[in-house]
């Protein structure tokens, strides 16, 4: 990074994360307790088994197509996938549907997806970008994916809205600033200072999703932290081993993510021939997916033990404020726009205002 530094001069925010990211999914497996972070499928079988029986309700809402598709963007571990498909049995007739379609960059999360589906008996496809998944109806997910995407940074001046940089210094890497402003970008700030984020990236995969839906049919279920913007504010941060970091420090070894706006991303399904459905929270969305319900059943075969940890892992993922995902976590859908209602999710609307 500073050799690059050094000879290109300072880079962009969005070009840091880019290769930091590339370099820190390709050499690791980040999730669990001896990784850097843990989620949802990680904590409990059951969010898995829900998305499953969601996407069993869309393809029915879709017409039960004889071929459907059924995508992943950045898997992980293969868990959420894996999950949904034995939740998918109770359908023979979708199971028998579905091809596996995962899109993923890194080499050694590749292999663990492959072991994870091994069992599934669901032929499973890879491929490097969405572009590259195969054309008709489709099935889309994508948990905590948009926030490892990079951003750009603008930081209001009184020049205008100038791009935040990462450079050289004798101390070693530090933020900098564009010296021209960008001219293009018409957001009134409220005060100097302020930090407008836009995930360009998760935009243009949102664009490409939503007129693959419009076009061949089908739904996408986004879910990650976020909010609904615009907003302002700099949301950039660096988790290792569990804890923060400076996201200057040891680039490429730590976890780097942004807060994802949904806004951008129903507008990209918007402007993509889509229409999209919530944003609501993942308390809301599980509980009308019945995660109570299915708790229950699991517990009717479950030791005291194992009965205490399923009613933990529903806290986590359903329990408000810090400690739980239930709040920070929302979830959002895509769809062609013949497809009235997905599960769980009240249809979507821009006010007067936002578009
Ligand atoms: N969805 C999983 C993992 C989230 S971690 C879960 O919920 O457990 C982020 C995932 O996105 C990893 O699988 C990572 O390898 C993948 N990823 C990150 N950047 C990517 C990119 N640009 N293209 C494709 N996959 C990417």
């Amino acid at each position: 990074m500073r050799e690059l530094i050094a000879l290109e001069g300072p880079v962009t925010i969005e070009r840091y994360m880019s290769l930091c990211l590339q370099h820190y999914y390709a050499t690791r497996d980040p999730l669990g307790a001896r990784g850097d972070f843990t989620t949802a499928p990680e904590i409990s079988q059951i969010f898995g088994e829900l998305l499953g029986l969601w996407a069993a309700e869309v393809w029915m809402a879709m017409g039960s197509p004889s071929q459907c598709r059924l995508i992943e963007l950045g898997p992980g571990r293969g868990t959420l996938m894996a999950d949904a498909l034995r939740a998918a049995k109770v359908l023979p007739a979708f199971k028998a549907a579905l091809s596996v379609h995962f899109i993923e960059t890194s080499p050694t999360l590749r292999e663990r997806q492959r072991a994870a589906l091994a069992p599934s008996g669901v032929a499973v496809f890879w491929h490097d970008r969405v572009e590259d998944a195969p054309a008709g109806p489709a099935i889309i997910f994508a948990n905590e994916f948009f926030d490892a995407l990079p951003v750009r940074q603008y930081i209001a001046t009184e020049r205008g809205w100038c791009e935040r940089l990462v450079g050289l210094s004798d101390a070693g890497l530090t933020f900098g600033l564009s010296a021209e402003p960008e001219r293009t970008l018409t957001q009134a700030p409220h005060r100097l200072g302020d930090v407008l984020e836009i995930p360009t990236a998760s935009i243009g995969i949102a664009g490409t999703l939503a007129r693959r839906l419009s076009s061949d049919g089908g739904a996408a279920l986004f879910i990650d932290y976020g909010y609904w913007g615009p907003a302002f504010g700099d949301t950039l941060q660096a988790l290792h081993r569990h804890a923060y970091v400076d996201p200057l420090h040891e680039p490429g070894e730590a976890d780097l993510t942004t807060h994802v706006d949904f806004h951008w991303l129903a507008k990209a399904g918007i402007d993509g021939g889509a229409s999209f459905h919530g944003p609501v929270t993942q308390a809301a969305f599980l509980t009308a997916l019945g995660i109570e319900t299915r708790a229950r059943s699991l517990k009717q075969r479950a030791t005291e033990q194992q009965a205490a940890d399923i009613d933990s892992a529903v806290r986590r993922l359903t329990e408000p404020g810090e400690k739980g995902m239930g709040e920070l976590f929302k979830v959002l859908a895509l769809s062609h726009p013949d497809l009235e209602a997905v599960p769980g999710l009240p249809k979507g609307r821009f006010s007067k205002a936002e578009s």
